[in-house]
C-alpha cells in the first residue's frame, strides 16, 4: 500500500487514535498481519493553541505547510491533517507539497450525503463552528446545511476540548452536557451530528447520542486507508 503521512499532535491524544485506526482499518482491509504503511510528524500543541489563541492564522499555515513538507520528504505520499481546526489554513498546505491532501470535511461530506443527510449539527472547537471554512465546504460541495449550537453550548464544547479532551480527561459531567447541546441540535432540525474536532469520539459514542454520528476521525482515517491500498492497486 501507498503510505500515509500524518501531521499529528494537535492533540496528541487524537493522534494516538488516528495510529490506532490507521492499522485497524488496514488490518480489517488486508487480514493477517498487515497494518498500515504510515509516518507522522508531531508538532508542539503549546505553539499552535496559543497561535490559535492570538488568531495568527499566517504562522499556522507556515508550520503546518513546513510539517506537510517534512512528511512528503520522508516520502508519504498522501498527507492528512489530524484536526478539523487546523483545516482553517489547508490552502496554505495544499501549496506546499506535490503529494495529494486529503481534507477532512470530505470523507465526513461524502458519508453525509451517501446516508440522505440534509441538516446537521456541528459540533467542534469555536473556530471549526463558528468560522465559514468547515460550514461552507459542506455546503458548497455536498449541499448540507449545517447547525450550530447556541452560544452557551459552543463555550461549553469549546472549553471541554481544550479544557479536557486534549489532556485526555473523559468526564461524565462533560459527557451529559455534549448529550444536552446534541438533543437541543435534534429539537432545531438536524437530522445527525458532525464530530468535527477529532477528540470528541473519546466522549461521545454512537450509544451517547440522540442523533446518528459522524466521527471525522474515523472517516478520515477509513477514506486514507482505502486510497493507499486503491492507488496500490491501479
Ligand atoms: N483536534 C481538534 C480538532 O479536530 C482541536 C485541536 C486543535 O485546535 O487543533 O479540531
Amino acid at each position: 500500500m501507498k503510505t500515509i503521512g500524518v501531521i499529528g499532535g494537535m492533540s496528541w491524544e487524537s493522534s494516538a487514535e488516528y495510529y490506532r485506526l490507521l492499522n485497524l482499518n488496514a488490518k480489517a482491509r488486508l487480514g493477517g498481519h498487515h497494518n498500515a504503511r504510515s509516518l507522522m510528524v508531531t508538532v508542539d500543541f503549546a505553539q499552535v493553541e496559543a497561535n490559535q489563541r492570538a488568531g495568527d492564522w499566517h504562522a499556522l499555515g507556515v508550520q503546518m505547510a513546513e510539517a506537510a513538507r517534512q512528511l512528503e520528504r520522508g516520502g508519504a505520499d498522501l498527507v492528512l491533517l489530524a484536526t478539523n481546526t487546523m483545516h482553517l489554513v489547508h490552502e496554505a498546505i495544499e501549496a506546499a507539497i506535490d503529494v495529494p491532501f486529503l481534507h477532512i470535511a470530505d470523507p465526513t461530506g461524502e458519508a453525509l450525503r451517501a446516508a440522505g443527510i440534509e441538516r446537521v449539527g456541528l459540533l467542534g472547537t469555536r473556530y471549526t463552528m463558528e468560522q465559514t471554512f468547515y460550514a461552507g465546504r459542506l455546503h458548497e460541495r455536498f449541499g448540507l446545511d449545517t447547525l450550530i449550537p447556541d452560544d452557551e453550548g459552543r463555550a461549553q464544547v469549546h472549553r471541554i476540548i481544550y479544557d479536557e479532551l486534549c489532556h485526555g480527561i473523559v468526564d461524565a459531567q462533560s459527557r451529559a452536557l455534549y448529550q444536552s447541546v446534541i438533543e437541543d441540535l435534534k429539537t432545531r432540525g438536524a437530522q445527525a451530528v458532525i464530530l468535527g474536532c477529532t477528540e470528541i469520539p473519546l466522549l461521545i459514542k454512537q450509544e451517547h447520542s440522540a442523533l446518528p454520528v459522524f466521527d471525522t476521525t474515523a472517516l478520515h482515517v477509513q477514506k486514507a486507508v482505502d486510497w493507499a491500498i486503491d492507488m496500490d492497486r491501479s
